[in-house]
């Protein structure tokens, strides 16, 4: 969204324009905050307070003229107000205090809004320390005057040694993170939690550097899902210090809780504190992903969450099949252009009910919506997962689901929805080595796909031959195809037939969990529900992540 000039502005808006008010740096101040705005503009405050007013104030942005209009304007109406006061100044205030403003710059108004908020709040949080649990890295001069060590480099920005070596060990600190993904969603309750928590676990047990971060202050259920209730906030000398479960590093709002079931009450300045903290103060070390549960909606804590976090990869977002959840995709969707977050895909949750025993999908309700929502919208549609009682049951023992029940047909629907994510990496040509041995994904993958006529046959343990076809799955590109006779029908023996021939991935019709199980066991990945094609096509889909895996067909 581009600005126009300030050609038909009122005379307030061109004055404030040309000559802006507070236009600079302060050298000394209390809160500071940066901004970046839908349209990619940044603006920045800082605020140097006496006995809880604002007494100077300053801001620079490197946005357009209404930009400067507006940034201007939000200073002069902050300036010897409360700083609480100046928080709560709105986008309104601002267009209302500069008269005529065309509507293509409205938004210029609502990034100084924004701006100048997050900057009163970076002061309140630090005036309140309000979560301070954790040992702060900068403690800002209080007006006793005493002044710590780290005083001096909230001081001088830009000028300062020491300011600079904060800042850019704050910027290091995101810096270091290579993928940072928000897992979103319209309303709380729809599995935005789960589907966040087995995505990191995801990450984590395939080798990635993963770190999970729980903001979603008003439900922050990730210490229950990873069992992980009795955690705290440990503080060490770099920042907190996430806990951390099977490799994955965790760090939730949850952990400030002394009882799960406290409600939360956030007043708003304190509640944007956390968040910032969490994003400023959690030392998590290299990571290869972030995964950010964000609170629900796309309100003001979802909007900071974005802002905080910097250049967001990628979002998830969550919904049900319900129809009335169609409108919260959409308002998702468009939150996310707004902020140019790519919208990696939509995932409906709770479509239809999965049998306990074979793991078959009954539609008990209309379904679809997310699909439509995503179509409509021209964003990937990443699948459905239904409503099983496994899940809620994993959820309910602190266990990720993708761990306890790995081979479950439900397991196999989650693992391929959030496929994309874990592809990121090499869609974005980063040269990554996997922690683990998974170095596999860089050499051909070997599939086995159970054959009769040439193709996929449903009777996966009666079959006569097996295509064995290798591809490079970076490449995404076929390298050959040898057809074997399968072995004589022994039970139990297949897993191990298949393992010994270097088979990774099983594309078959349909498979009983039992038997699912066993080649979990063999580190070979099931795949069910495939449709009866041939050997070539299937994995060329399945490289192009569009394999359309349908029923279990229980193979017995
Ligand atoms: P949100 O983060 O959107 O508020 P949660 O992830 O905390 O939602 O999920 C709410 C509850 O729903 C949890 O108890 C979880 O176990 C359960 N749940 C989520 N997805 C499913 C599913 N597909 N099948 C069964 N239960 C589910």
């Amino acid at each position: 969204m581009g600005c126009p000039d300030m050609e038909g502005f009122s005379p307030t808006a061109r004055d404030h324009a040309e000559n802006p008010r507070h236009h600079g740096r302060l050298k000394e101040f209390h809160g500071h905050a940066r901004v970046t705005g839908p349209c990619g503009d940044t603006m920045e405050y800082w605020l140097s307070v006496r006995h809880e007013k604002i007494h100077d104030i300053s801001f620079v942005t490197d946005g357009c003229g209404s930009s400067r209009a507006c940034g201007s304007l939000a200073a002069c109406l902050a300036e010897g107000k409360r700083v609480e006061d100046a928080a709560a100044v709105q986008q309104r205030d601002i267009l209302a205090a500069l008269g005529a403003f065309p509507d293509e710059s409205k938004h210029c108004a609502l990034l100084a809004a924004n701006s100048l908020k997050a900057a009163c709040e970076d002061y309140l949080s630090r005036r309140d320390q309000s979560i301070g649990a954790a040992p702060r890295e900068n403690d800002c001069k209080g007006e006793s005057g005493g002044e710590s060590q780290s005083v001096a480099a909230m001081r001088l920005e830009g000028e300062s040694e020491k300011d600079f070596i904060e800042r850019r060990a704050l910027h290091d600190r995101l810096s270091r993170i290579q993928r940072k993904i928000i897992v979103l969603s319209g309303k709380g309750g729809v599995g935005k939690s789960t589907i966040a928590v087995n995505l990191a676990v995801e990450l984590a047990r395939t080798g990635y550097r993963t770190g999970l971060l729980d903001v979603d202050l008003h439900g922050p259920s990730i210490p229950t899902l990873l069992g992980m209730e009795k955690e705290t906030i440990r503080g060490g000398a770099g920042g907190m210090l996430p806990a951390e479960v099977d490799g994955l590093k965790v760090m939730s709002i949850g952990f400030l809780l002394d009882n799960p079931d406290d409600a939360v009450i956030w007043r708003g300045p304190a509640k944007m504190g956390a968040i910032r903290q969490f994003f400023q103060d959690v030392a998590w070390g290299d990571l290869d992903y972030l995964i950010i549960d964000s609170p629900p909606g796309t309100g003001d804590e979802p909007l900071s969450v974005c802002q905080l976090a910097g250049r967001l990869d990628g979002a998830v977002i969550v919904t049900t099949p319900q129809k009335v959840a169609a409108v919260d995709v959409r308002k998702s969707i468009t939150f996310c252009r707004q902020l140019r977050i790519p919208v990696i895909g939509v995932v409906e949750n709770m479509s239809g009910f999965a049998c306990p025993k074979c793991g078959e999908v009954t539609q008990i309700l209309p379904s679809g919506g997310g699909r439509r929502i995503a179509e409509d919208m021209s964003v990937p549609f990443l699948g459905a997962i239904p409503m099983d009682p496994k899940i809620a049951e994993a959820c309910d023992n602190g266990h990720a689901f993708l761990r306890q029940y790995a081979p479950s047909p439900t397991a196999m629907i989650m693992r391929e929805i959030i496929r994309p994510v874990l592809e990121l990496r090499r869609e974005n040509g980063d040269k990554h080595e996997l922690k683990t041995t998974s170095s596999k994904e860089n050499t051909p993958m070997r599939f086995a796909i159970p054959l009769a006529d040439g193709k996929l046959t449903m009777h996966f343990g009666h079959c006569a031959s097996f295509a064995l076809v290798d591809a490079d799955c970076s490449e995404k590109k076929i390298l050959k195809r040898e057809d074997i006779d399968a072995p004589p029908h022994e039970p139990g023996l297949l897993p191990q037939w298949l393992a010994e021939h270097g088979v990774q991935v099983i594309i078959a019709g349909g498979m009983g969990s039992r038997a699912q199980n066993l080649f979990q066991q063999q580190n070979i990945r099931v795949i069910v529900g495939a449709p009866a094609d041939t050997p070539e096509r299937l994995v060329a889909v399945y490289l192009d992540g569009s394999l359309q895996s349908g029923e279990n067909v229980c193979d017995h």
